[in-house]
């Protein structure tokens, strides 16, 4: 299977901080992979890292099969370091991937279709073409009679469904999600999951930081386990949930069932 997206060899430290500490990852088109690992592990770094919203120290990021504007020189341990990149070719590799944020991180002052058509409009989308792709992702997460409103008007589980209509806006390679779930009141969390499940059913490469096991062992194919950085073990969810290998993750397990 062709991988969607691959990261290579990814480092990022903040100060002496390692954080992220030579991750290997390879998504595979219309896989789903669920990262879990204790709070301050590195996911959302990892995460923010795939986007280019964090830039890697070391590593580099494949999207679509094009290591898109990563320039390489090989350091002296033989990993590939960034170099600077230009603006652009960050910005190209990043329409490709979508974003979905703990706390959704909307406009405030754009209503949900607005929110969803911004992006292809500054992308260079005519904007009646945007709003009629906006207007049915908005649809299709099951808010395709909320377009006009703004997101203080919306429940915590509407505004993350608009977030993840943005997120598809300009049909990204893969989508990934990190902890998309957790700002919001329980009874808001079955709304967003089923949302993210019709994702995953349909066929979109995703990438989702969770600690809802139950919902990790329904959608994933792959399960990678973080820790100080690492990954520690990956698997399919049987593996990793059912049969974990190391005592770091059984103990994470054991604390969030
Ligand atoms: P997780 O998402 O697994 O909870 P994070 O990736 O957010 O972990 O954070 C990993 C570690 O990196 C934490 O110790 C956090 O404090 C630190 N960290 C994250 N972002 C920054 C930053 N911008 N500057 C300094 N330290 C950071
Ligand atoms: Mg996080």
């Amino acid at each position: 299977m062709s991988a969607a997206i691959s990261i290579h060899g990814a480092v990022k430290a903040f100060g002496d901080t390692v954080v992220v500490d030579g991750v290997d990852l390879s998504l595979p088109s219309g896989s789903v992979t669920v990262v879990l690992g204790p709070s301050g592990s590195g996911k959302s770094t990892l995460l923010r890292a795939i986007n280019h919203l964090e830039p890697l120290d070391r590593g580099v990021v494949t999207v679509g099969g094009e290591t898109i504007g990563v320039r390489l020189r090989t350091g002296r341990d033989g990993i590939p370091r960034y170099k600077e990149l230009p603006e652009r070719l960050i910005l190209r590799q990043r329409s490709r991937i979508g974003f979905v944020f703990q706390h959704f991180n909307l406009f405030p002052h754009l209503t949900a279709l607005e929110n969803v058509a911004e992006g292809p409009i500054a992308a260079g989308v005519p904007r009646a073409v945007a709003r009629d792709r906006a207007a049915a992702l908005l649809e299709r997460v099951g808010l395709g009679d909320r377009g006009d409103t703004r997101p203080r008007q919306l429940s915590g589980g509407q505004q993350q469904r608009v977030a993840i209509a943005r997120a598809l806006a300009l049909e990204p390679s893969v989508v990934l999600l990190d902890e998309p779930t957790s700002a919001l009141d329980p009874e808001l969390v079955g709304e967003v999951l089923g949302v993210i499940r019709g994702l995953a059913d349909t066929g979109t490469t995703l990438v989702i930081v969770t600690h809802e096991i139950a919902f990790a062992r329904e959608v994933a194919d792959h399960v990678v386990f973080l820790d100080h950085g690492r990954v520690v073990e990956q698997g399919s969810p049987a593996q990793v949930l059912d049969d974990p290998q190391h005592a770091r993750t059984r103990d994470f397990l054991s604390r969030v069932r």
